[in-house]
């Protein structure tokens, strides 16, 4: 067996252990003589994975009593439209403040449903800097206000939880999710798609504040109000089974590795491991403003574009994959997520200086 350095931006890489837990309880899961994929959902040994995984997350993230903890499916991009369908609750305005392409997204699909005010964009500046939480044009009677804290193809991301005062705030975290210690009761609500940061795919967390669900559009899908999928326990019909499960592996895991703090920190010295290279040197760049810049996505340049295709190549036969920048930015990207270990970082950086002075 050969595993390779995962750099992908989703699905990505997950750790090791919990790949070989899941390979060791495949055929027969604790002595249910079955796999979780053949088990029913409403079967006693799923309810015990489906509490476990919930309660591990709850402490992970010191959830409070009043939010709920869904387990859903559509991705994020379900939650795009599902956000306004469920939290405008009447009125008739949210602010969205968009900081890359993802926020983008989730405001052109808001838009369907309600209208829509961009308190802030950094599109002109090409997604590279947060603009300053003062210039925001908040709308008092907003619903809600929904930002993305890491924008994945842009590297860009919230180093602190804005202060907007009363008005709920809603996050796409789909990318940092569980990636550094958070005070859950900032927000009104968050929600991830798994496949990052956490398993995978086909499996979505949604924290929400209890007292801001029951109060859904009409128009509302039954199986995406919030309050009906709270209300049976996120299985109001058959969920992602096998995806929360592994998912509880990984929350298991950083428990494990030590919790949230513990995860933040090596988080902080992959990133800054890989930033500081760059900064050192004139070959690569990334154009994102130092205080805004991903501990999760890095994206950066070459300085001859004609050059990617062998730093690609080449990244593969070091035993590499997934650097390749999405097509929106160009150039390469290092996704670094949690489960990517400090040495696959150590060895790009090495691979990247080898290759300025073969080819710079
Ligand atoms: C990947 C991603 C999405 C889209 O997620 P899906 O699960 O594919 O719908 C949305 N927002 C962010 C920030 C992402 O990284």
């Amino acid at each position: 067996m050969k595993r390779i350095i995962n750099f992908s931006a989703g699905p990505a890489t997950l750790p090791l252990v919990v790949l070989e837990q899941v390979q060791a309880e495949l055929l027969d899961w604790r002595g249910a003589g079955m796999s979780v994929m053949e088990m029913s959902h409403r079967d006693k040994e799923f309810i015990s994975i489906a509490e476990d995984a919930e309660k591990n997350i709850r402490e992970l993230y010191e959830i409070k009593d009043n939010y709920k903890v869904l387990f859903m499916q559509g991705g994020a991009t379900a939650q795009f439209a599902l956000v306004p369908l469920n939290l405008l609750r009447g009125k008739t305005s949210a602010d969205y403040v968009v900081t890359g392409d993802w926020g983008k997204k989730a405001a052109k699909e808001a838009a369907k449903y309600g209208r829509v005010n961009i308190a802030a964009s950094a599109q002109d500046g090409g997604f590279t800097h947060i603009p300053e939480v003062s210039s925001w044009k908040l709308d008092p009677d907003a619903a809600y206000l929904h930002l993305t804290t890491n924008e994945t193809i842009h590297g860009v991301q919230f180093s602190v939880v804005p202060d907007v005062g009363e008005v709920p705030l809603v996050a796409d975290m789909s990318s940092d999710i569980l990636s550094r210690p958070l005070d859950v009761s900032r927000f009104g609500l968050i929600y991830g798609g798994a496949q990052k940061n956490i398993g995978p795919a086909g499996l979505t967390i949604v924290i929400v504040r209890e007292d801001l669900i029951g109060d859904a559009n009409p128009l509302t899908p039954g199986v995406f109000d919030y309050r009906g999928v709270a209300d049976s326990d996120s299985m109001l019909n058959t969920p992602s089974c096998f995806a929360w499960y592994v998912s509880g592996l990984v929350f298991r895991w950083i428990k494990a590795e030590g919790g949230l703090e513990v995860i933040g920190e090596r988080n902080r010295r992959k990133a800054r491991c890989l930033y500081d290279y760059i900064d050192s040197q004139d070959f690569y760049r990334n154009p994102v403003a130092v205080p805004d810049r991903s501990i999760m996505n890095v994206p950066f340049t070459l300085a001859d574009a004609t050059l990617d295709a062998a730093f690609l190549a080449g990244s593969v036969e070091a035993g590499m994959r997934g650097l390749k920048g999405h097509r929106a930015v160009g150039g390469m990207r290092a996704s670094i997520y949690n489960a990517l270990p400090e040495s696959g970082v150590a060895t790009l950086v090495e691979y990247m200086k080898e290759f300025v002075r073969t080819r710079g």
